[in-house]
């Protein structure tokens, strides 16, 4: 049974050895056999295509894209679409595997899928974005389906590129789709409560385990990284809830008031000032760094992913991190963390409201009709909480981290599944 050893992270930087090691260990737990094992790490689809576009000079550039279907056993695929000059195959395969846990811990009917394009949106036109969009909607004709693979967005794509991308696969098929995509334009058949979803999501976990670890909200403190979509929902939506927020951040730096930051401040000021917390004057600006070791009681880290390393591991002082980021701790922290006591909420549970949303946008889309944002509010939350529950009643039951806990539950869920359904 070697095969089932938690792998050895044979480097650190590369997110498929970071997934597979905690993938490895919640396998070995449940007990899997070797052909489930074999079946689960390998992606069912792979497509890689070479997309030349004319480039506003009027020279033509070819970009390499990718999209990785995981699994479909629980349902058509989902997962987000990354335009960025580092995506490699290496870096979807990771996030589409994640996908595939993250859908089956909060208990949606999807298997998991990513894709992307190593490009620079940030040096290229509208118009250059709109045709290698295009293009690559129609690379991926037979791929993309409203049962059989999802997109969405991720980072260096938005609702903009979901309705370019809508279009081209709605004008091949010769009629309106928007049920292929989700984080439309609200238009086009965009959800309510989609943009809070996330930041929702991870304060129903944040307070989930202050419930857990009898910390009375009122009397709680918080720091959150990331001031971005994430993020500022996390922290206003703690904030409404009596959380103290002492510390935020983002690209600028770290800003932190001992007696707790003015949230709706921050982000009035944010809207105004181009995005950015520089300059911001209602806390005093600290090292970008000194936010993740402060002494609060829940840490969210919602801006990018390993941030909580082996340099600063043994500094976090927090009672609970809940990851708003995909990825924030690097696989080597977990068990420290763990042994210093501290209730780490992982990515694929405490950032899944989001996924949850746009499940909640393509039911809509199927239904061809519209729900109240406060009944997408009520559900969103509920899943969120199940999901808690259940990943929180799995450490206990086990003994283990909730992380490996929640590899568990998806591991669960997409082994029976496909044990019922069947192979070849
Ligand atoms: P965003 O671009 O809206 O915000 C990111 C924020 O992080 C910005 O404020 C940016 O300035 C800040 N930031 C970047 N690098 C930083 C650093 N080194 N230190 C401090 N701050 C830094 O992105 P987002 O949509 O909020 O996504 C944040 C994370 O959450 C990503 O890991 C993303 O994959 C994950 N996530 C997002 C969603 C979603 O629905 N948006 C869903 C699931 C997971």
């Amino acid at each position: 049974m070697s095969y089932i050893e938690p792998a050895p992270i044979k480097d650190k930087e590369n997110p498929l050895d970071s997934m597979m090691s905690r993938f490895d260990e919640a396998a070995r737990l449940l007990g899997i056999s070797d052909e489930i094992y074999n079946i689960l790490k390998t992606p069912t689809k792979q497509v890689i295509v070479g997309l030349p576009i004319t480039m506003d000079s009027g020279k033509i550039e070819v970009f390499q894209g990718y999209r990785v279907i995981h699994s479909n056993i629980l349902g058509p695929s989902k997962g987000g679409i990354r335009y960025d000059p580092g995506v490699t195959l290496n870096e979807v395969q990771a996030l589409a595997a994640w996908m595939t846990w993250k859908c089956a811990v909060v208990d949606i009917p999807y298997g998991g899928a990513k894709g992307g394009i190593t490009c620079n949106p940030r040096e290229m036109s509208a118009g250059e974005l709109e045709r290698l969009t295009r293009a690559y909607t129609l690379s991926m004709l037979d791929v993309f389906g409203p049962d059989r693979d999802i997109p969405a967005p991720d980072m260096g794509t938005g609702p903009r590129e979901m309705a370019w991308l809508m279009d081209e696969y709605s004008k091949s098929l010769g009629m309106t789709v928007n049920s292929v995509v989700t984080g439309k334009p609200l238009v086009l058949g965009g959800s309510l409560g989609r943009v809070e979803a996330t930041g929702r999501g991870v304060m129903v976990c944040a307070l989930a385990g202050m419930e857990k670890l009898r910390i009375n909200p009122y009397k709680a403190t918080c720091a959150v990284q990331g001031f971005g979509n994430v993020g500022s929902h996390a922290a206003r939506l703690l904030h409404e809830r009596g959380v103290n927020i002492l510390a935020i951040s983002d690209m600028s730096g770290a800003y932190y008031n001992e007696k707790g930051i003015d949230i709706d401040a921050a982000a009035a000021y944010v809207e105004q000032n181009n995005r950015s917390l520089e300059g911001f004057t209602g806390a005093e600006k600290i090292p970008a760094g000194d936010l993740l070791t402060l002494k609060v009681d829940i840490l969210v880290p919602a801006a990018k992913e390993d941030v909580i390393t082996e340099e600063n591991m043994h500094k976090i002082e927090a009672r609970m991190i809940v990851e708003g980021a995909n990825g924030p701790t690097a696989a080597v922290a977990d068990a420290i963390l763990n042994n210093k006591g501290i209730l780490a909420v992982p990515d694929i549970l405490a950032n899944a409201g989001g996924v949850s949303v746009s499940y909640f946008e393509w039911v809509q889309n199927r239904l061809g009709y519209k729900w109240t944002q406060e009944r997408i509010h009520r559900r969103s939350d509920r899943i969120m909480r199940e999901a808690f529950e259940k990943v929180y009643n799995t450490s206990v039951e086990y003994q283990i981290p909730m992380r490996i806990a929640a590899y568990i539950v998806a591991i669960d869920k997409v082994a029976k599944t496909y044990t019922f359904r069947g192979g070849y």
